[in-house]
């Protein structure tokens, strides 16, 4: 697609020098008037609009490109990619270095992501490590939201041994455990974590 618009650049540049050619210099011909070809202002605008199209569509291109390499280099749950990040962050460093690299902070929305993300995190950061999810609940205690501000409808809390959410006001911010196989903890927000980005693919 992208070799196919910069030939159609070439293609409608070709044919604007050609026409200019005929126009500047029509052939000497015996009794004959030059043929002219007329290129008007709306011809113009129309050829612009349609570059702007093609420079659109292989702006498009590239960012699935880009996503499709997200995905080969992390982990693909139907249309999620979750991406591992190197280095530990508090989980608003986490959770803004995901706004930065175009995705949000990783969170799982029912067990197959819980379970996905879990089996990521032991390969890419370790067994024993927990990782930021995107869930807190700084705005308003035991309201537990994603990274958006929507009251998350999954939950994976640790209860059977632990109890979670057990922090009160003062753990507000949540990690996928490792060690307790993929089970959610409350935990304070300034605590450096691993974490993982989520990406949105179509
Ligand atoms: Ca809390
Ligand atoms: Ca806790």
């Amino acid at each position: 697609m992208e070799l196919r618009g910069i030939c159609f650049v070439l293609s409608v540049l070709c044919l604007l020098q050609m026409t200019h050619q005929q126009v500047d210099k029509p052939k000497a011909k015996k009794n004959a008037p030059p043929k002219k070809v007329v290129v008007t202002a709306s011809m113009i605008e129309d050829i612009k609009k349609q570059i702007d199209h093609i420079l659109e569509e292989v702006n498009l291109l590239k960012e699935k490109q880009a996503l499709q390499s997200v995905c080969l280099r992390g982990m693909k749950v139907r249309s999620k990619c979750f991406l591992s990040m190197s280095g530990e962050k508090k989980f608003h460093e986490a959770a803004d270095d995901c706004i930065m690299h175009g995705g949000i902070l990783g969170t799982a929305s029912n067990d197959e992501e819980n379970d996905a993300l879990y089996d990521y995190a032991r390969t890419a950061v370790g067994h024993d490590r927990d990782i930021w999810i995107g869930v807190s609940d700084i705005v308003a205690e035991g309201s537990w939201v994603d990274v958006t501000g929507a009251a998350v409808n999954y939950t994976n809390w640790e209860t059977e041994i632990t109890l979670q959410p057990d922090g009160g006001t003062k753990e507000n911010c949540v990690v996928l455990s490792g060690p307790a196989n993929g089970k959610w903890f409350d935990q304070p927000c300034r605590f450096k974590k691993n974490y993982f980005c989520e990406f949105i693919i179509s």
